[in-house]
């Protein structure tokens, strides 16, 4: 069974717990988030005081551990939130749990001062926080970032642009990506990047436009942009040199976040094209009693629950610790839910007829959110590598 040791690798522990918390989710979305969803769809913009809900039912603490003024780090809560809010309106999933791209490194790496300075405002929903590091010229390729920090002044002078910085909006801190030293060799670029903390009220960090995009309106990234900005040796996240684990032990926790708002997708979906199916009358018919329209959902509820099962089994795996078996669930889990969902989406598109490409019918806005989802935190192309190149290290102990 490589890259899997042993059938216990493949539990998946959900409790009465985590189905009592699903169902407080589920009449949070019911009662604020969706009679809400058309106007974040129209303005492009969250409500302030949807975020003020969210921080009131705790959910800015979930995966946050309690002596930070979190709800603790169980990594299912945290998916049980982010499917029950993507199954209405994944944007939401988005913009509250962007942050987490913050926490993370922070808790990971961070001084214990960086953690009480930083992580309780956060888990209380009083601040906001985004994660800067890919640019215009580096996506995928992390260690191709240019910004630049040099020695100042007994600090850092950080100069660079940033691009896609989901949250940067209305982010109080930041974690930024820069070079601070030239790579050692072509073979290890990785090296000589370092983690900083920045905050919004640094007269050298600015926030530009916002870009458009295609989908999870009202959660669109901005351009950040470094100019002079110092900042002192406190604010350096982790080790010197040693930025790119910082930011790839944060996208290893991050990427099971996407799949379950892939799996939040897939539900919306299938349940809108049952409903659908069920009542939309052709031929004297419910379309549900045309066998393509049968088989159609058959499938889609195929990938929705093989999605669900293997971004729980991420996250389990991920509770226990991150290593090579979480990190390669949760990339199989990001690439499978993602690609998932965009399937099911198009289907849905299909089984709605006309009413599928109306804006106003709502269903088409869930395959646009799902384009972003195949890119963020890594497109499909990447979570490939990462899969590969983890199960080589562990199977066969070399490197590709
Ligand atoms: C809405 C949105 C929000 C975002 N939020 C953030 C954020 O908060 N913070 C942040 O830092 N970034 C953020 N990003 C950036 C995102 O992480 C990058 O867009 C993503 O990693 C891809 O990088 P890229 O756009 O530069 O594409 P590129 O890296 O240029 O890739 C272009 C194409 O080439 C393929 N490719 C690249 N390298 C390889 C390879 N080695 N093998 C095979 N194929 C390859 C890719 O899969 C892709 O198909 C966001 C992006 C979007 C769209």
């Amino acid at each position: 069974m490589i890259p899997y040791d042993a059938i216990t690798d493949f539990q998946v522990l959900t409790s009465e717990d985590h189905e009592l918390f699903r169902k407080v989710v589920r009449q949070f979305v019911e009662r604020y988030l969706e009679p809400r969803v058309k106007e974040i769809e129209e303005t492009n913009s969250i409500p302030r005081d949807l975020f003020k809900l969210a921080a009131e039912n705790g959910f800015m603490g979930l995966g946050i551990p309690e002596e930070y003024g979190g709800q603790g780090s169980d990594y299912l809560n945290v998916v049980i939130y982010t499917e029950e809010v993507s199954r209405v309106c994944p944007a939401f999933s988005t913009a509250t749990l962007a942050r987490g791209l913050f926490t993370t490194p922070v808790l990971f790496f961070g001084t214990e001062q960086q953690k009480r300075n930083y992580i309780p405002p956060l888990a209380r929903g009083q601040k906001f926080a985004a994660h800067a590091t890919t640019e215009p010229g580096a996506g995928s390729d992390v260690a191709g970032v240019k910004t630049r920090a040099v020695r100042k002044d007994g600090g850092w002078v950080i100069n660079g642009q940033k691009y896609f910085i989901t949250g940067a909006d209305k982010a109080d801190y930041f974690v930024v990506l820069a070079r601070t030293s030239d790579p050692p060799s072509r073979h290890e670029r990785w090296r000589g990047l370092t983690m900083f903390i920045v905050e919004r009220d640094n007269p050298g960090l600015r926030v530009g436009e916002r870009i458009q995009v295609t989908g999870l309106k009202g959660s669109m990234p901005s351009e950040v942009i470094l100019n002079d900005c110092w900042v002192s040796d406190d604010a350096v996240l982790g080790e010197l040199g040693e930025g790119f684990k910082v930011a790839m032990t944060t996208y290893d926790y991050g990427r099971v976040g996407i799949a379950a708002q892939a799996v939040g997708v897939l539900q919306g979906v299938f349940e809108k094209s049952l409903n659908y199916a069920a009542q939309r009358v052709a031929f004297e018919r419910p379309i549900l009693a045309f066998q393509a329209i049968q088989f159609y959902l058959a499938e889609m509820l195929r990938d929705l629950e093989a999605a669900r099962l293997l971004t729980y089994w991420a996250a389990h795996l991920l509770n226990k610790g991150l290593d090579e078996r979480s990190i390669i669930a949760a990339s199989l889990a990001k690439l499978f839910a993602t690609e998932a969902a965009e399937r099911a989406s198009l289907r849905a598109i299909e089984i709605h007829g006309g009413m599928g490409v109306a804006i106003d019918g709502m269903v088409e806005r869930f395959l646009r959110d799902t384009q972003i989802m195949k890119i963020y935190e890594g497109t499909s192309e990447i979570q490939r590598l990462v899969v590969i190149r983890h199960l080589v290290r562990k199977v066969l102990g070399f490197e590709v």
